[in-house]
């Protein structure tokens, strides 16, 4: 895939960007020693095993294998192709493209990647088109009146590019085709609907205020649109796209994420008015989920940015079965999750706007945990007058806490149950021990550790050298053949490391990564590129390595000819015997007749 573009640009780009930079950019990173750690975007963790190295602008995750250069991760973290991820790459560091670059994707899977790009280009053009809508429609005055009514200032209405779906079959759907956009991208974003009958399409969205919803990076990816009228519908959000899945999305995520991460907390509300207000009156580090409840897939998009998650449910019925739920998705996170209280009936978006910041901050400050939360509300149910309805208080709150897989953790939880019941806490805790049996067991950590290869040292040696001085491959070449190695894995990179040599002069980690193909072979170079290579020489380094290697392979020959030579006389020649040992006693450099030892 490489070989098709330009070697030049890509070259360019990659000197002129910063992998750290660039993943800060989705993962939270942390210093440690010479390299940044984080947990990896890739699968679920709670310890870090992703890290990224800036010397070697290599990124590698220790738990799922996955490893390569700034590339390597925009494509994986993208799900675009190879010239794609160069360009977006290109754009973070401010280096120009040429026109030319391809835009369908090469390669295998071309196609679909060709269509996600022009997804892209589909909204952001969209984006546009909504908000131009909104400012200077003459048939958008009412919706704008709404946007006044919520006090929304004209500069947060710009920076969320807010906009205005016109009352209309095919506004969007005709201004699109002739921007140039298909039938089949137009379908394919959600923005349109086919006619029942297979006539043509109509607008999804008609006299709406639309929101766009962004990726962390900013690009629109989805609408979210609010009626104007009494319409049964509410909010109507873009359906599942290549782009957006709407249980992996926070809306405002891209605008928060500065002051999340510095933060390390998260406010999550409940809609796209809330979290907009947030923003308008300084809480910036609030976002939205989208008419949906959280999923394990937020749960795993917030733990990359923040520390501690304040979540606002609306104060009702609904928010206690948030409650609830919100216990189970987050059960065994280690994110300090919290829940400011509302009063009943209180609409936070109206409540900033009403009462300004100071007040919502303080409430949020007094936010309770979640798990106290769910105990205030189990004990409110039952009578806790009754021995009965504290028992049966106590199984409420233990039920949502019996899945939680840290055992501490769990037990800890129990001290607070047993001081607002008023239950003993050794019967609490005989009580969470029948409970957890079975999901304890139901659930196994599938969290994959972290191995350390473990391999001979002169050959990992060898190795090391010829990853930190690729100038040393011709030397291993002249000294070792590649079945003086006794370990396949070793072999097997050795053998890639020589190719990319010989074609390019150099070998590339990244490169060799992906080229590798093997998890395992990928984690042993990805070991190697991660650990200190500080050594002056290696040549002397190599050598003594080589020398060690060449003395155990000696010494295995000449293990395997005696043991021919005892098997007696029979299947093995006098004269080729003797032609062995010399070539034994002068590659060891003895003088004969002192080979046997
Ligand atoms: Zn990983």
């Amino acid at each position: 895939m490489r070989g098709r573009v330009s070697e030049d640009i890509v070259a360019d780009v990659k000197r002129s960007a910063d992998i750290v930079e660039l993943i800060s950019r989705y993962v939270a990173l942390k210093k440690a020693g010479r390299s940044f750690k984080g947990l990896c975007p890739f699968h679920t963790e709670k310890t870090p095993s992703f890290i990224v190295n800036p010397e070697r602008q290599f990124f590698h995750c220790f738990g799922c294998g996955k490893s390569g250069d700034v590339f390597t991760f925009v494509a994986e973290h993208e799900r675009v192709d190879f010239p794609e991820a160069v360009r977006i790459v290109a754009n973070a560091f401010g280096v120009s493209i040429p026109d030319g670059w391809p835009r369908r994707g090469g390669g295998g899977g071309g196609a679909s990647k060709g269509l996600k790009t022009r997804l892209y280009e589909l909204h952001t053009w969209a984006t546009r088109f909504f908000r131009r809508c909104l400012t200077d429609g003459s048939n958008s005055a009412h919706a704008r009146d709404y946007l006044v009514r919520r006090q929304f200032s004209p500069d947060v209405l710009d920076a969320w590019s807010i906009g205005y779906a016109p009352a209309s079959w095919e506004a969007l759907g005709g201004a699109a085709r002739s921007a140039g956009f298909t039938d089949e991208e137009l379908l394919a974003s959600g923005l349109v609907i086919p006619r029942e009958g297979g006539n043509g399409y109509y607008d999804r969205f008609r006299d709406r205020v639309v929101f766009p919803i962004r990726d962390p990076q900013g690009r629109s990816i989805a609408f979210g649109a609010r009626a104007l009228d009494d319409s049964n519908v509410k909010y109507l959000n873009s359906p599942e796209t290549p782009l957006f899945s709407k249980s992996r999305c926070l809306y405002g995520l891209d605008k928060a994420r500065d002051a999340v991460v510095e933060g390390r907390r998260i406010l999550v509300t409940e809609g796209y008015t809330d979290t907009l207000m947030c923003h308008q009156e300084g809480v910036a580090w609030a976002v939205a989920t989208l008419g949906t409840a959280l999923t394990r897939e937020h749960v795993g998009l917030l733990r990359r940015y923040a520390g501690v998650v304040y979540l606002l449910f609306d104060a009702d019925q609904a928010g206690e079965a948030a409650v609830d739920r919100s216990l189970e998705v987050f059960g065994d996170s280690d994110l300090d999750v919290r829940v400011p209280a509302l009063e009943r009936g209180c609409d936070p978006c109206e409540f900033l706007v009403a009462q300004g910041a100071e007040p919502f901050i303080e409430l949020i400050d007094a936010a309770r945990p979640l798990f106290e939360v769910k105990l205030g509300l189990a004990c409110g149910r039952h009578n806790m007058g009754s021995s009965d309805g504290r028992a049966l208080a106590v199984d409420e709150a233990l039920t949502s806490f019996a899945h939680i897989t840290n055992v501490a953790k769990a037990d800890l939880l129990t001290e607070a149950v047993a001081k607002r019941t008023g239950v003993d806490r050794e019967a609490v805790r005989r009580r969470l021990a029948m409970l957890r049996q079975k999901p304890a067991r139901r659930r196994s950590e599938q969290a994959v550790e972290a191995k350390a290869p473990n391999m001979d040292p002169v050959e990992h040696g060898i190795l090391r050298a010829v990853l930190a001085a690729s100038e040393l491959v011709p030397c291993v070449l002249a000294q070792a053949s590649l079945d003086d190695f006794g370990d396949s894995r070793v072999r097997r990179i050795l053998e890639r490391c020589i190719d990319l040599y010989d074609r390019e002069g150099d070998i590339d980690l990244a490169e060799l990564s992906a080229t590798l193909q093997d998890r395992e072979l990928a984690a042993i170079v990805a070991d190697i590129a991660m650990s200190p290579h500080e050594r002056a020489n290696w040549e002397q380094w190599l050598q003594d390595c080589l020398d060690r290697l060449s003395e155990r392979a000696r010494r295995a020959e000449l293990k395997e000819l005696k043991q021919q030579v005892a098997e007696g006389p029979d299947g093995c020649d006098p004269d080729a015997l003797a032609a062995i040992l010399e070539h034994h006693r002068r590659r060891a450099g003895k003088p004969a007749g002192s080979a046997a030892d």
